[in-house]
């Protein structure tokens, strides 16, 4: 399978050849197409396997038609190191198209992100405090959010981030497209996975073994 297959505005095309990626790892060649068909996605994958293309270039795809300047797609993430990289992701992949991301997350200053914010962006990757921060202070809008999607929600429920993210779900229209992602699925994360998301497609890369792209060093 090729990148061709999904036929990929040529500018996002452009973003693919630059950033290097020659074929679609195994989650992007079963999640793509899915997200491109508007379906609700729960996503059981590990970092490493190449799941943030898996779902920014089916969302650059959709963002390139419809308005510009408003928050259209919403990704929430655990960590800010975790939300700077989808950023980054996002920039190296629709970097040809005229959309804009932009990063919200606490233990930094909260000037610049509002000024991005007012700036106008499309694409919002945030954790779930500073978020909520900046929406109760009405900073940000989230009413038109498009898709919404939850990275590494194992990680987050573990930081004790559950409530925050039931409270930005309230803030969310209740129609919209939600990319769930987990690397397992205890009790909990099942529970609130069966509860947001629509006639989902579960798409599932086996984790038996440490991912190949990872490299491993024990230093005893
Ligand atoms: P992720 O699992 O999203 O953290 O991605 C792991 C690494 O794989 C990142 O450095 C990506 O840039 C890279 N990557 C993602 N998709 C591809 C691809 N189709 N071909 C080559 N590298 C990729």
């Amino acid at each position: 399978m090729s990148f061709k297959d999904f036929s990929f505005d040529p500018r996002i095309s452009a973003g693919i050849r630059a950033a290097g990626y020659t074929s679609p790892t195994p989650i992007q060649q079963k999640a793509i197409p899915v997200v491109l068909q508007g379906r609700d996605v729960l996503g059981i994958a590990q970092t490493g396997t190449g799941k943030t293309a898996a779902f920014v270039l089916p969302i650059l795809q959709h963002l390139t038609r419809g308005p510009l300047r408003q928050v259209r797609a919403l990704i929430v993430a655990p960590t800010r190191e975790l939300a700077e990289q989808i950023h980054q992701a996002s920039v190296d992949l629709g970097g040809k198209t005229r959309l804009r991301s932009t990063t919200v997350y606490g233990g930094v200053s909260k000037n610049r992100q509002i000024e991005a914010l007012r700036r106008g962006a499309e694409i919002v990757v945030a954790c779930p405090g500073r978020l909520l921060d900046l929406a109760n202070d009405r900073l940000i809008d989230l009413s038109r959010v498009e898709v919404l999607v939850l990275d590494e929600a194992d990680r987050m429920c573990d930081m004790g981030f559950l409530p925050d993210i039931r409270r930005i779900l309230k803030l969310l229209p209740a129609r919209r497209q939600t990319l769930f992602f987990s690397a397992t699925m205890p009790p909990d994360i099942r529970e609130l996975a069966d509860n947001i998301l629509h006639d989902p497609v579960t798409v599932q890369i086996g984790m038996m073994a440490p991912v190949e792209t990872v490299s491993h060093a024990l230093y005893p």
